[in-house]
Protein backbone atom coordinates (compact mmCIF):
# COMPACT_ATOMS: atom_id res chain seq x y z
CA UNK A 1 0.00 0.00 0.00
CA UNK A 2 1.47 3.45 -0.86
CA UNK A 3 2.91 5.13 2.08
CA UNK A 4 2.34 8.82 3.12
CA UNK A 5 4.09 11.12 5.82
CA UNK A 6 3.23 13.81 7.59
CA UNK A 7 5.90 16.02 9.55
CA UNK A 8 3.47 17.38 12.64
CA UNK A 9 0.14 16.87 14.19
CA UNK A 10 -1.07 20.32 14.11
CA UNK A 11 -4.63 20.52 13.09
CA UNK A 12 -3.52 20.20 9.47
CA UNK A 13 -1.59 17.47 9.81
CA UNK A 14 -4.05 15.90 11.32
CA UNK A 15 -6.77 16.73 8.79
CA UNK A 16 -4.52 16.14 6.11
CA UNK A 17 -3.93 12.62 7.54
CA UNK A 18 -7.42 12.11 7.41
CA UNK A 19 -7.28 13.01 3.55
CA UNK A 20 -4.37 11.50 2.71
CA UNK A 21 -5.82 8.02 4.41
CA UNK A 22 -9.67 8.40 2.71
CA UNK A 23 -7.78 8.70 -0.80
CA UNK A 24 -6.27 5.33 0.15
CA UNK A 25 -2.68 5.94 1.80
CA UNK A 26 -1.43 4.02 4.91
CA UNK A 27 -0.51 7.09 6.84
CA UNK A 28 1.80 8.02 9.45
CA UNK A 29 2.53 11.08 11.05
CA UNK A 30 5.55 11.97 12.76
CA UNK A 31 5.26 14.38 15.75
CA UNK A 32 8.69 16.39 17.81
CA UNK A 33 6.39 16.81 20.32
CA UNK A 34 5.28 14.30 23.23
CA UNK A 35 1.61 15.27 21.88
CA UNK A 36 -0.71 15.90 19.65
CA UNK A 37 -2.23 19.40 18.48
CA UNK A 38 0.77 21.75 17.70
CA UNK A 39 -0.30 25.38 18.84
CA UNK A 40 -3.92 23.44 19.72
CA UNK A 41 -2.77 22.64 23.23
CA UNK A 42 -3.96 22.82 26.45
CA UNK A 43 -2.44 22.39 30.23
CA UNK A 44 -3.74 22.10 33.80
CA UNK A 45 -3.15 24.03 36.87
CA UNK A 46 -4.19 23.74 40.12
CA UNK A 47 -7.50 22.94 39.23
CA UNK A 48 -7.82 25.52 36.64
CA UNK A 49 -7.96 24.42 32.86
CA UNK A 50 -6.37 26.28 30.44
CA UNK A 51 -6.37 26.42 26.32
CA UNK A 52 -2.80 27.37 25.14
CA UNK A 53 -3.52 28.65 21.87
CA UNK A 54 -6.59 29.31 19.81
CA UNK A 55 -9.59 30.58 21.24
CA UNK A 56 -11.82 31.87 18.46
CA UNK A 57 -13.71 29.05 16.54
CA UNK A 58 -15.17 29.97 13.60
CA UNK A 59 -16.52 27.81 10.54
CA UNK A 60 -16.62 23.99 12.93
CA UNK A 61 -18.59 22.92 9.06
CA UNK A 62 -14.83 22.75 8.72
CA UNK A 63 -14.42 20.37 11.80
CA UNK A 64 -17.57 18.04 11.21
CA UNK A 65 -16.87 17.59 7.56
CA UNK A 66 -13.68 15.55 7.99
CA UNK A 67 -15.83 12.95 10.35
CA UNK A 68 -19.07 13.02 7.75
CA UNK A 69 -15.94 11.93 5.52
CA UNK A 70 -15.48 8.59 7.26
CA UNK A 71 -19.58 8.25 7.70
CA UNK A 72 -18.41 8.51 11.52
CA UNK A 73 -21.16 11.05 13.77
CA UNK A 74 -19.18 13.81 15.29
CA UNK A 75 -20.81 13.07 18.75
CA UNK A 76 -19.33 11.75 20.91
CA UNK A 77 -15.94 12.41 19.52
CA UNK A 78 -17.23 16.59 18.82
CA UNK A 79 -19.84 19.04 19.69
CA UNK A 80 -19.83 22.54 19.75
CA UNK A 81 -22.86 25.44 20.34
CA UNK A 82 -23.07 29.07 18.80
CA UNK A 83 -22.22 32.13 20.97
CA UNK A 84 -24.95 34.74 21.06
CA UNK A 85 -22.68 37.13 22.77
CA UNK A 86 -19.69 37.35 20.21
CA UNK A 87 -17.19 39.65 21.80
CA UNK A 88 -17.70 42.28 24.66
CA UNK A 89 -15.70 45.56 24.13
CA UNK A 90 -14.28 48.12 26.60
CA UNK A 91 -12.59 51.39 26.08
CA UNK A 92 -9.97 53.09 28.54
CA UNK A 93 -12.97 55.97 28.77
CA UNK A 94 -15.23 53.83 30.56
CA UNK A 95 -17.17 52.88 27.08
CA UNK A 96 -18.66 49.35 27.06
CA UNK A 97 -20.13 47.91 23.96
CA UNK A 98 -21.35 44.22 22.94
CA UNK A 99 -21.23 42.46 19.85
CA UNK A 100 -24.53 40.56 19.58
CA UNK A 101 -24.59 37.14 17.12
CA UNK A 102 -27.99 38.46 15.52
CA UNK A 103 -26.69 40.96 12.71
CA UNK A 104 -30.19 42.91 13.03
CA UNK A 105 -29.31 43.88 16.97
CA UNK A 106 -25.70 43.76 15.88
CA UNK A 107 -26.44 46.78 13.20
CA UNK A 108 -29.55 48.70 16.01
CA UNK A 109 -26.64 48.58 19.11
CA UNK A 110 -23.87 49.78 16.95
CA UNK A 111 -25.83 52.37 15.70
CA UNK A 112 -27.01 53.37 18.56
CA UNK A 113 -23.44 53.23 20.61
CA UNK A 114 -21.70 54.81 17.67
CA UNK A 115 -23.90 57.42 16.14
CA UNK A 116 -23.49 55.75 12.23
CA UNK A 117 -26.30 55.60 9.96
CA UNK A 118 -27.96 52.05 9.67
CA UNK A 119 -27.73 52.66 5.57
CA UNK A 120 -23.62 52.74 5.80
CA UNK A 121 -23.41 50.04 8.13
CA UNK A 122 -25.59 47.89 6.30
CA UNK A 123 -23.73 48.59 3.41
CA UNK A 124 -20.34 48.07 4.59
CA UNK A 125 -21.36 44.32 5.83
CA UNK A 126 -22.51 43.55 2.34
CA UNK A 127 -19.59 44.96 0.52
CA UNK A 128 -17.48 42.27 3.15
CA UNK A 129 -20.21 39.79 2.48
CA UNK A 130 -19.48 40.22 -1.35
CA UNK A 131 -15.45 40.75 -1.29
CA UNK A 132 -15.61 37.15 0.67
CA UNK A 133 -18.40 35.22 -1.92
CA UNK A 134 -16.50 36.61 -4.55
CA UNK A 135 -12.51 35.62 -3.51
CA UNK A 136 -12.85 32.81 -1.27
CA UNK A 137 -13.31 29.67 -4.18
CA UNK A 138 -10.44 31.01 -5.81
CA UNK A 139 -8.22 32.54 -2.91
CA UNK A 140 -9.32 30.00 -0.03
CA UNK A 141 -10.42 26.66 -1.51
CA UNK A 142 -7.91 26.54 -4.24
CA UNK A 143 -4.41 25.91 -4.88
CA UNK A 144 -3.45 29.87 -6.04
CA UNK A 145 -0.55 28.54 -7.78
CA UNK A 146 -2.23 25.84 -10.34
CA UNK A 147 -3.46 26.99 -13.81
CA UNK A 148 -6.74 25.18 -13.33
CA UNK A 149 -7.68 27.42 -11.07
CA UNK A 150 -7.22 30.57 -12.97
CA UNK A 151 -9.66 28.94 -15.70
CA UNK A 152 -12.82 29.28 -13.79
CA UNK A 153 -15.94 30.94 -14.11
CA UNK A 154 -15.16 32.28 -10.31
CA UNK A 155 -11.68 33.89 -11.17
CA UNK A 156 -13.24 35.59 -13.90
CA UNK A 157 -15.62 36.70 -11.76
CA UNK A 158 -13.25 38.12 -9.54
CA UNK A 159 -11.07 39.19 -11.83
CA UNK A 160 -13.62 41.31 -13.10
CA UNK A 161 -14.52 42.86 -10.11
CA UNK A 162 -11.17 43.85 -8.90
CA UNK A 163 -11.53 47.17 -8.55
CA UNK A 164 -14.39 46.52 -5.85
CA UNK A 165 -12.29 44.23 -3.72
CA UNK A 166 -10.10 47.46 -2.22
CA UNK A 167 -6.83 45.81 -2.91
CA UNK A 168 -4.96 49.22 -2.93
CA UNK A 169 -6.28 50.61 0.02
CA UNK A 170 -6.17 49.66 3.74
CA UNK A 171 -8.11 48.15 5.81
CA UNK A 172 -8.20 51.52 8.24
CA UNK A 173 -8.59 53.42 5.23
CA UNK A 174 -11.46 51.51 4.03
CA UNK A 175 -13.25 51.50 7.57
CA UNK A 176 -12.60 55.44 7.44
CA UNK A 177 -14.53 55.73 4.36
CA UNK A 178 -17.76 54.07 6.15
CA UNK A 179 -17.36 55.58 9.71
CA UNK A 180 -16.86 58.62 11.50
CA UNK A 181 -16.76 57.00 15.08
CA UNK A 182 -12.97 56.51 16.10
CA UNK A 183 -14.28 53.58 18.40
CA UNK A 184 -16.22 51.60 15.43
CA UNK A 185 -13.17 52.08 12.82
CA UNK A 186 -10.94 50.12 15.51
CA UNK A 187 -13.38 47.94 16.52
CA UNK A 188 -13.57 46.89 12.37
CA UNK A 189 -9.56 47.39 12.84
CA UNK A 190 -9.03 44.60 15.06
CA UNK A 191 -10.03 42.13 12.63
CA UNK A 192 -6.39 42.46 10.76
CA UNK A 193 -5.30 40.98 13.98
CA UNK A 194 -6.85 37.92 13.30
CA UNK A 195 -4.23 36.81 10.39
CA UNK A 196 -1.53 38.41 12.83
CA UNK A 197 -1.48 41.69 10.20
CA UNK A 198 -1.80 45.73 11.12
CA UNK A 199 -4.96 47.16 9.79
CA UNK A 200 -2.90 50.14 8.84
CA UNK A 201 -0.88 47.66 6.38
CA UNK A 202 -3.36 45.17 5.44
CA UNK A 203 -5.23 45.74 2.62
CA UNK A 204 -9.34 46.78 2.77
CA UNK A 205 -10.32 42.98 1.46
CA UNK A 206 -9.37 41.52 4.67
CA UNK A 207 -13.10 43.69 5.57
CA UNK A 208 -14.41 40.07 4.42
CA UNK A 209 -12.88 38.42 8.09
CA UNK A 210 -15.76 40.35 9.85
CA UNK A 211 -18.01 38.67 7.55
CA UNK A 212 -17.11 35.39 8.60
CA UNK A 213 -17.23 35.97 12.28
CA UNK A 214 -20.62 37.97 12.00
CA UNK A 215 -22.06 35.99 9.17
CA UNK A 216 -21.11 32.26 10.35
CA UNK A 217 -20.99 33.01 13.48
CA UNK A 218 -18.37 32.07 17.28
CA UNK A 219 -18.53 28.67 18.13
CA UNK A 220 -17.44 26.73 21.62
CA UNK A 221 -16.48 23.60 21.35
CA UNK A 222 -17.53 21.60 24.39
CA UNK A 223 -14.54 20.82 26.52
CA UNK A 224 -12.37 23.69 25.21
CA UNK A 225 -10.62 24.39 22.34
CA UNK A 226 -8.54 21.06 22.45
CA UNK A 227 -11.04 18.77 21.79
CA UNK A 228 -11.05 20.48 18.12
CA UNK A 229 -7.55 18.64 17.98
CA UNK A 230 -8.16 16.18 20.20
CA UNK A 231 -11.41 14.90 18.41
CA UNK A 232 -9.82 14.75 14.82
CA UNK A 233 -6.69 12.54 16.56
CA UNK A 234 -9.25 10.11 17.90
CA UNK A 235 -10.98 9.81 14.64
CA UNK A 236 -7.70 9.82 12.53
CA UNK A 237 -6.80 6.57 15.29
CA UNK A 238 -9.91 5.18 14.46
CA UNK A 239 -9.36 4.96 10.66
CA UNK A 240 -5.83 3.75 11.27
CA UNK A 241 -3.53 6.58 10.81
CA UNK A 242 -0.37 6.19 12.99
CA UNK A 243 1.12 8.51 14.98
CA UNK A 244 4.41 8.87 16.20
CA UNK A 245 5.37 11.08 18.97
CA UNK A 246 8.97 12.55 20.32
CA UNK A 247 9.87 11.73 16.33
CA UNK A 248 11.51 15.33 15.32
CA UNK A 249 12.04 14.75 11.37
CA UNK A 250 15.96 15.88 10.53
CA UNK A 251 15.91 15.50 7.06
CA UNK A 252 13.46 15.14 3.73
CA UNK A 253 14.61 12.77 1.69
CA UNK A 254 15.26 13.63 -2.22
CA UNK A 255 16.48 11.95 -5.10
CA UNK A 256 16.43 12.72 -8.47
CA UNK A 257 13.56 15.40 -7.92
CA UNK A 258 11.57 13.19 -6.25
CA UNK A 259 10.94 12.54 -2.54
CA UNK A 260 11.39 9.09 -1.13
CA UNK A 261 11.20 9.60 2.87
CA UNK A 262 12.41 11.27 5.81
CA UNK A 263 14.93 10.77 8.32
CA UNK A 264 14.80 11.37 11.97
CA UNK A 265 16.76 9.92 15.07
CA UNK A 266 15.22 6.77 14.98
CA UNK A 267 16.46 6.04 11.09
CA UNK A 268 14.92 6.38 7.00
CA UNK A 269 11.34 6.10 7.25
CA UNK A 270 10.54 5.30 3.40
CA UNK A 271 7.35 7.07 1.82
CA UNK A 272 5.45 7.83 -1.22
CA UNK A 273 4.36 11.32 -0.61
CA UNK A 274 5.41 13.67 2.16
CA UNK A 275 3.38 16.27 3.46
CA UNK A 276 5.24 18.70 5.58
CA UNK A 277 3.08 20.64 8.40
CA UNK A 278 5.83 22.05 10.03
CA UNK A 279 6.36 25.70 9.36
CA UNK A 280 7.38 26.68 5.49
CA UNK A 281 10.60 28.82 6.86
CA UNK A 282 12.29 26.02 8.82
CA UNK A 283 11.07 23.02 6.30
CA UNK A 284 13.09 24.46 4.02
CA UNK A 285 16.20 25.55 6.23
CA UNK A 286 15.85 22.44 8.24
CA UNK A 287 14.91 19.61 6.53
CA UNK A 288 15.06 20.28 2.72
CA UNK A 289 18.87 21.74 2.76
CA UNK A 290 20.73 21.65 -0.27
CA UNK A 291 17.38 22.26 -2.43
CA UNK A 292 16.55 25.10 -4.17
CA UNK A 293 15.52 27.89 -1.70
CA UNK A 294 12.11 30.04 -2.51
CA UNK A 295 14.07 32.95 -0.97
CA UNK A 296 11.25 35.55 -1.74
CA UNK A 297 8.82 33.40 -0.07
CA UNK A 298 11.11 32.91 3.26
CA UNK A 299 11.53 36.24 3.25
CA UNK A 300 8.38 37.53 3.58
CA UNK A 301 7.53 39.73 6.66
CA UNK A 302 6.24 36.98 9.60
CA UNK A 303 2.81 37.69 11.10
CA UNK A 304 2.41 39.44 14.46
CA UNK A 305 2.99 37.10 17.66
CA UNK A 306 1.12 36.72 21.40
CA UNK A 307 2.58 37.26 25.40
CA UNK A 308 0.11 35.23 27.14
CA UNK A 309 -0.73 34.98 30.82
CA UNK A 310 -2.64 32.27 31.90
CA UNK A 311 -4.39 33.37 35.41
CA UNK A 312 -6.30 31.36 37.60
CA UNK A 313 -8.22 34.20 39.38
CA UNK A 314 -10.04 33.96 42.59
CA UNK A 315 -13.25 35.38 42.06
CA UNK A 316 -16.62 36.08 39.04
CA UNK A 317 -16.69 38.58 36.85
CA UNK A 318 -20.12 38.91 35.57
CA UNK A 319 -19.90 41.56 33.74
CA UNK A 320 -17.18 39.56 31.15
CA UNK A 321 -18.01 36.89 28.87
CA UNK A 322 -16.02 34.02 26.86
CA UNK A 323 -14.08 37.10 24.54
CA UNK A 324 -13.21 40.57 26.17
CA UNK A 325 -11.32 42.97 24.51
CA UNK A 326 -10.27 45.84 26.33
CA UNK A 327 -9.06 48.27 23.37
CA UNK A 328 -5.68 50.65 23.69
CA UNK A 329 -6.25 54.42 22.93
CA UNK A 330 -4.41 54.70 20.45
CA UNK A 331 -4.24 51.85 17.33
CA UNK A 332 -1.56 53.62 15.11
CA UNK A 333 1.04 53.60 18.27
CA UNK A 334 0.44 50.00 19.19
CA UNK A 335 0.75 48.57 15.56
CA UNK A 336 3.64 50.97 15.08
CA UNK A 337 5.24 49.35 18.16
CA UNK A 338 4.47 46.08 17.08
CA UNK A 339 5.48 45.88 13.40
CA UNK A 340 8.07 48.51 13.17
CA UNK A 341 9.90 49.06 16.48
CA UNK A 342 9.57 45.61 17.52
CA UNK A 343 8.21 46.12 20.69
CA UNK A 344 5.25 46.54 23.40
CA UNK A 345 3.20 49.61 23.40
CA UNK A 346 2.93 50.62 27.36
CA UNK A 347 -1.31 50.66 26.69
CA UNK A 348 -1.67 47.41 24.71
CA UNK A 349 -5.06 45.86 23.73
CA UNK A 350 -6.08 43.12 26.42
CA UNK A 351 -7.62 40.29 25.12
CA UNK A 352 -9.12 38.20 27.91
CA UNK A 353 -10.68 34.63 26.95
CA UNK A 354 -12.43 32.49 29.80
CA UNK A 355 -13.68 28.82 29.00
CA UNK A 356 -15.20 28.73 32.21
CA UNK A 357 -17.81 31.10 31.26
CA UNK A 358 -18.97 28.29 28.90
CA UNK A 359 -17.35 24.93 31.20
CA UNK A 360 -17.20 25.82 34.74
CA UNK A 361 -15.29 22.82 35.41
CA UNK A 362 -12.37 24.37 34.21
CA UNK A 363 -11.65 26.82 37.23
CA UNK A 364 -12.60 25.74 40.72
CA UNK A 365 -16.01 27.21 41.92
CA UNK A 366 -16.07 30.97 42.43
CA UNK A 367 -13.15 31.55 40.33
CA UNK A 368 -12.36 32.16 36.80
CA UNK A 369 -9.60 30.76 34.11
CA UNK A 370 -8.20 33.41 32.78
CA UNK A 371 -6.44 33.60 29.39
CA UNK A 372 -4.99 36.99 28.93
CA UNK A 373 -3.02 37.62 25.42
CA UNK A 374 -1.72 40.90 23.79
CA UNK A 375 -0.43 41.16 20.43
CA UNK A 376 3.55 41.20 19.98
CA UNK A 377 5.89 41.57 17.78
CA UNK A 378 7.88 38.06 16.42
CA UNK A 379 11.36 36.85 18.44
CA UNK A 380 13.97 38.89 16.83
CA UNK A 381 16.12 38.32 20.24
CA UNK A 382 14.47 41.01 22.32
CA UNK A 383 15.24 40.88 25.94
CA UNK A 384 11.95 38.86 26.95
CA UNK A 385 12.29 38.77 30.39
CA UNK A 386 11.96 42.45 30.53
CA UNK A 387 9.62 42.79 28.45
CA UNK A 388 7.65 40.34 29.59
CA UNK A 389 7.53 42.35 33.08
CA UNK A 390 6.68 45.33 31.94
CA UNK A 391 3.59 44.28 30.19
CA UNK A 392 2.79 42.55 33.03
CA UNK A 393 2.66 45.01 35.19
CA UNK A 394 0.95 47.38 32.08
CA UNK A 395 -2.01 44.62 32.00
CA UNK A 396 -2.53 44.92 36.08
CA UNK A 397 -3.02 48.38 35.70
CA UNK A 398 -5.20 48.77 32.75
CA UNK A 399 -7.63 46.28 33.75
CA UNK A 400 -7.91 46.96 37.73
CA UNK A 401 -8.58 50.25 36.83
CA UNK A 402 -11.21 49.00 34.42
CA UNK A 403 -13.01 46.26 36.45
CA UNK A 404 -12.09 48.37 39.25
CA UNK A 405 -10.62 45.45 41.41
CA UNK A 406 -7.20 44.88 42.93
CA UNK A 407 -6.41 42.30 40.03
CA UNK A 408 -2.91 41.25 41.41
CA UNK A 409 -4.78 40.50 44.42
CA UNK A 410 -6.55 37.95 42.86
CA UNK A 411 -4.25 35.93 40.67
CA UNK A 412 -3.45 32.30 42.15
CA UNK A 413 -2.13 30.62 39.62
CA UNK A 414 0.19 32.17 36.71
CA UNK A 415 1.34 30.16 33.41
CA UNK A 416 3.33 32.57 30.98
CA UNK A 417 3.96 31.86 26.91
CA UNK A 418 5.92 34.38 24.94
CA UNK A 419 7.09 34.33 21.11
CA UNK A 420 10.29 32.34 22.03
CA UNK A 421 7.79 29.65 23.61
CA UNK A 422 5.71 29.53 21.39
CA UNK A 423 8.63 28.95 18.45
CA UNK A 424 10.39 26.35 20.77
CA UNK A 425 7.04 24.35 21.40
CA UNK A 426 5.74 24.20 17.49
CA UNK A 427 9.00 25.37 15.18
CA UNK A 428 6.76 28.40 14.02
CA UNK A 429 9.83 30.86 12.87
CA UNK A 430 10.24 33.92 15.10
CA UNK A 431 6.87 32.91 17.10
CA UNK A 432 4.31 33.86 14.20
CA UNK A 433 0.35 32.86 15.34
CA UNK A 434 0.10 32.62 11.31
CA UNK A 435 3.01 32.13 8.96
CA UNK A 436 3.26 35.11 6.76
CA UNK A 437 1.94 38.36 7.61
CA UNK A 438 -0.94 39.60 5.42
CA UNK A 439 0.42 43.37 5.07
CA UNK A 440 0.78 44.04 1.26
CA UNK A 441 -1.42 43.74 -1.21
CA UNK A 442 0.87 40.51 -3.03
CA UNK A 443 1.02 38.78 0.58
CA UNK A 444 -1.86 36.14 -0.99
CA UNK A 445 0.65 35.63 -3.93
CA UNK A 446 3.68 35.53 -1.93
CA UNK A 447 2.81 32.43 0.90
CA UNK A 448 4.24 28.98 -0.34
CA UNK A 449 1.80 27.10 -2.27
CA UNK A 450 0.58 23.84 -1.33
CA UNK A 451 3.13 22.15 -3.41
CA UNK A 452 6.81 22.49 -5.14
CA UNK A 453 7.23 22.32 -8.72
CA UNK A 454 10.90 21.14 -7.94
CA UNK A 455 10.32 18.25 -5.71
CA UNK A 456 7.47 15.80 -6.44
CA UNK A 457 5.65 13.99 -4.48
CA UNK A 458 6.32 16.60 -1.42
CA UNK A 459 3.36 18.82 0.12
CA UNK A 460 2.70 21.11 2.49
CA UNK A 461 -0.24 22.36 4.82
CA UNK A 462 -0.92 24.42 7.57
CA UNK A 463 -0.90 27.86 8.62
CA UNK A 464 2.44 29.26 7.02
CA UNK A 465 1.45 28.19 3.22
CA UNK A 466 -1.38 28.88 1.31
CA UNK A 467 -4.55 29.80 2.20
CA UNK A 468 -2.47 31.28 5.46
CA UNK A 469 -2.93 30.42 9.27
CA UNK A 470 -6.02 30.52 11.57
CA UNK A 471 -7.94 26.61 12.00
CA UNK A 472 -10.38 27.50 9.17
CA UNK A 473 -7.92 28.50 6.86
CA UNK A 474 -5.47 25.16 7.77
CA UNK A 475 -8.13 22.79 7.47
CA UNK A 476 -8.82 24.38 3.98
CA UNK A 477 -5.08 23.74 2.99
CA UNK A 478 -5.75 19.86 3.94
CA UNK A 479 -8.00 19.77 1.77
CA UNK A 480 -5.78 21.48 -1.07
CA UNK A 481 -3.72 18.81 0.12
CA UNK A 482 -6.03 16.21 -0.18
CA UNK A 483 -7.14 17.40 -4.12
CA UNK A 484 -3.10 17.67 -4.74
CA UNK A 485 -2.06 14.28 -3.70
CA UNK A 486 -1.97 12.01 -6.45
CA UNK A 487 -4.05 9.01 -6.44
CA UNK A 488 -1.70 6.02 -4.73
CA UNK A 489 -1.26 2.81 -7.34
CA UNK A 490 -2.45 0.64 -4.75
CA UNK A 491 -6.07 2.36 -4.78
CA UNK A 492 -8.65 0.71 -7.06
P1 LIG B 1 1.01 23.95 14.28
O1 LIG B 1 -0.03 24.05 15.31
O2 LIG B 1 1.95 25.06 14.07
O3 LIG B 1 1.81 22.62 14.56
C1 LIG B 1 2.92 22.21 13.82
C2 LIG B 1 3.36 20.88 14.42
O4 LIG B 1 4.50 20.41 13.72
C3 LIG B 1 3.79 21.02 15.89
O5 LIG B 1 3.10 20.05 16.67
C4 LIG B 1 5.28 20.77 15.86
O6 LIG B 1 5.77 20.15 17.03
C5 LIG B 1 5.40 19.86 14.65
N1 LIG B 1 6.75 19.87 14.09
C6 LIG B 1 7.47 20.97 13.75
N2 LIG B 1 8.68 20.61 13.26
C7 LIG B 1 8.69 19.25 13.27
C8 LIG B 1 9.65 18.27 12.88
N3 LIG B 1 10.85 18.60 12.36
N4 LIG B 1 9.33 16.96 13.03
C9 LIG B 1 8.13 16.57 13.54
N5 LIG B 1 7.20 17.48 13.94
C10 LIG B 1 7.47 18.78 13.79
N6 LIG B 1 -6.33 30.50 15.24
C11 LIG B 1 -7.69 30.61 15.26
O7 LIG B 1 -8.35 30.10 14.34
N7 LIG B 1 -8.33 31.26 16.27
C12 LIG B 1 -7.65 31.81 17.32
O8 LIG B 1 -8.26 32.37 18.24
C13 LIG B 1 -6.24 31.73 17.33
N8 LIG B 1 -5.52 32.24 18.35
C14 LIG B 1 -4.22 31.87 18.51
C15 LIG B 1 -3.57 32.18 19.71
C16 LIG B 1 -2.28 31.72 19.94
C17 LIG B 1 -1.59 32.05 21.24
C18 LIG B 1 -1.62 30.96 18.94
C19 LIG B 1 -0.23 30.43 19.19
C20 LIG B 1 -2.24 30.71 17.72
C21 LIG B 1 -3.55 31.15 17.50
N9 LIG B 1 -4.24 30.85 16.32
C22 LIG B 1 -5.61 31.02 16.26
C23 LIG B 1 -3.55 30.29 15.14
C24 LIG B 1 -3.71 28.77 15.07
O9 LIG B 1 -3.38 28.22 16.30
C25 LIG B 1 -2.77 28.22 14.03
O10 LIG B 1 -2.95 28.87 12.78
C26 LIG B 1 -2.97 26.72 13.81
O11 LIG B 1 -3.24 26.04 15.00
C27 LIG B 1 -1.70 26.20 13.17
O12 LIG B 1 -1.83 24.86 12.89
P2 LIG B 1 -0.81 24.10 11.96
O13 LIG B 1 -1.52 22.92 11.42
O14 LIG B 1 -0.19 25.04 11.01
O15 LIG B 1 0.34 23.55 12.90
Amino acid sequence: MAHAIVIGSGIAGIASALRLRKKGYEVTVMEANPYPGGKLHAMEKKGYRFDLGPSLFTMPHLVTELFELFDVKPEPYFSYFQKETVCNYFWNDGTRFTVNSNMDTFVKDACKAFGTSQKSLRHYLKQNRRKYELTAPLFLEKSLHKVSSYISKDTIKAISQIGKLDINTSLDEVNKTYFEHPKLVQLFNRYATYNGSSPFKTPGIMSMIPHLEMHYGTYFPKGGMHTIAMSLYHLAISQDVRFSFDSKVDRINVAQGKVNGVESASGFHKADLVVSNMDIYPTYKNLLQGQKQPGRVLQQERSSSALIFYWGISRNFPELDLHNIFFSTSYSREFKAIFQERTLCEDPTVYINITSKEEPSDAPEGHENWFVMINAPGDYGQDWDSLKRKARHWIIQKLSARLQVNLESLITVEHVLDPVGIASSTSSYRGALYGAASNSKFAAFLRHPNFTSSIKNLLFCGGSVHPGGGIPLCLLSAKIVGDLAPKPLNHA
